[in-house]
């Protein structure tokens, strides 16, 4: 598909509540498709009126927008819903007839609010894409359906589109000049909608989640069931890691749905990444960082995995994982 002029505006909807690294991903790729579109980027950062800019080096020709509003002290989706839709308005960027394009950072958060957003704006609600390009106005997004298992194309010409993007499938060739953006503030008000009551529930899963975490454990159908699973829940007890699935594995049960790694998946991107099992498919490897060192077990000698792995061992899990388990209380 060949990229043409577009005169469609990128524009990124930031809650300071999301983790920094999806910012960087998402403001990388943001950066991407602005410089295709020649159009400057627009970053609305969403905090509480006590939080200082936090502008971050940018594409040129960036508006760096410091969006503050009472209700966001509780960053609930009730609350970014309303301050995001005051800060497009206040912003101006509504107002004109250039198309838009709102990037939402991922997440069951972000995906509920960037869906709310559309419903308001009465826009083109992308959901959850796993890439998006821009052709003339056009917009092109990527974005598996049915728990994943049909890949699907959206075009959209509507005026606002609106979507979460996750960076791994950003194609940039387009260099990208850094500049700092140009500071703007929006003091927001209004009433806050009413608080949650928040009730403590004991979490079951002791795990720490995929989010963020320096160290995954990872299992795939070559688990070959649940009690494959509870030794990797050790393995990963004994590192401090997290644990991850395949699809195939989530659909068996053996692994939450929030475990899931790949397209229709997580995207992480530890410091090391211990495949046990896994194939190794581009499916599930498009939720893993290229920059993540994955270490791989698995028995079969072909398996894609090895091409990508940094060290790899040939193997039957059920013979090597209980030495590692041993290997690991021993160092402890
Ligand atoms: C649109 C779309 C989206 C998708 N999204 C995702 C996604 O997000 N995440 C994802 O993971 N998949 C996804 N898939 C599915 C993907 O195509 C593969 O089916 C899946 O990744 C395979 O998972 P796996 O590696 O666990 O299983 P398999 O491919 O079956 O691999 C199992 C591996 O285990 C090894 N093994 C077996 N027994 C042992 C043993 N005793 N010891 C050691 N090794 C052993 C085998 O040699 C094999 O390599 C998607 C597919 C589509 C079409």
């Amino acid at each position: 598909m060949s990229i043409t002029s577009t005169q469609r505006r990128v524009v990124v909807l930031l809650p300071r509540c999301t983790p920094a690294y999806t910012d960087d991903r998402l403001l990388g790729a943001a950066c991407g498709l602005a410089n295709t579109s020649g159009q400057p980027l627009d970053v609305i950062e969403l905090c509480s009126p006590d939080t200082a800019p936090t502008p971050l080096v940018m594409a040129s020709a960036s508006t760096w927008w410091h969006a503050t509003h009472p209700a966001l002290s509780q960053p609930i989706s009730d609350s970014l819903v309303k301050a995001g839709l005051q800060a497009l308005a206040a912003s101006g960027l509504l107002a004109g007839s250039t198309p838009l394009l709102v990037l939402i950072p991922p997440g069951p958060q972000g995906c509920e609010v960037a869906a709310r957003l559309a419903t308001h704006l009465g826009a083109s609600a992308l959901g959850g894409c796993s890439s998006i390009s821009l052709a003339g106005e056009r917009v092109i997004a990527q974005r598996a359906g049915w728990g994943g298992r049909v890949e699907m194309t959206l075009h959209s010409d509507e005026r606002v589109c609106v979507a979460t993007l996750r960076s791994a499938g950003i194609a940039q060739d387009t260099p990208i000049a850094r500049e700092k953006p140009c500071l703007r503030t929006l003091a927001l008000d209004g009433s806050a909608p009413p608080a949650f009551e928040i009730t403590p529930v004991a979490h079951t899963d002791a795990l720490p989640p995929l989010e963020g975490a320096s160290i995954v454990v990872s299992g795939g159908r070559g688990m070959q069931g649940k009690e494959g699973f509870d030794l990797l829940r050790t393995i990963a007890e004994l590192l401090g890691a997290s644990l991850g699935g395949s699809l195939p594995t989530v659909d068996a049960g053996w692994v939450p749905v929030s475990r899931q790694i790949g397209q229709s998946g997580k995207f992480v991107s530890p410091r090391l990444y211990l495949a046990v099992g896994i194939s190794g498919t581009p499916q599930h490897l498009a939720g893993i960082g290229p920059d993540t060192p994955i270490v791989a077990l698995n028995k079969d000698p072909c398996a894609p995995i090895f091409k990508v792995a940094q060290a790899g061992v040939v193997g039957d899990w059920q013979e090597m994982l209980p030495l590692l388990v041993r290997e690991l209380k021993a160092a402890r």
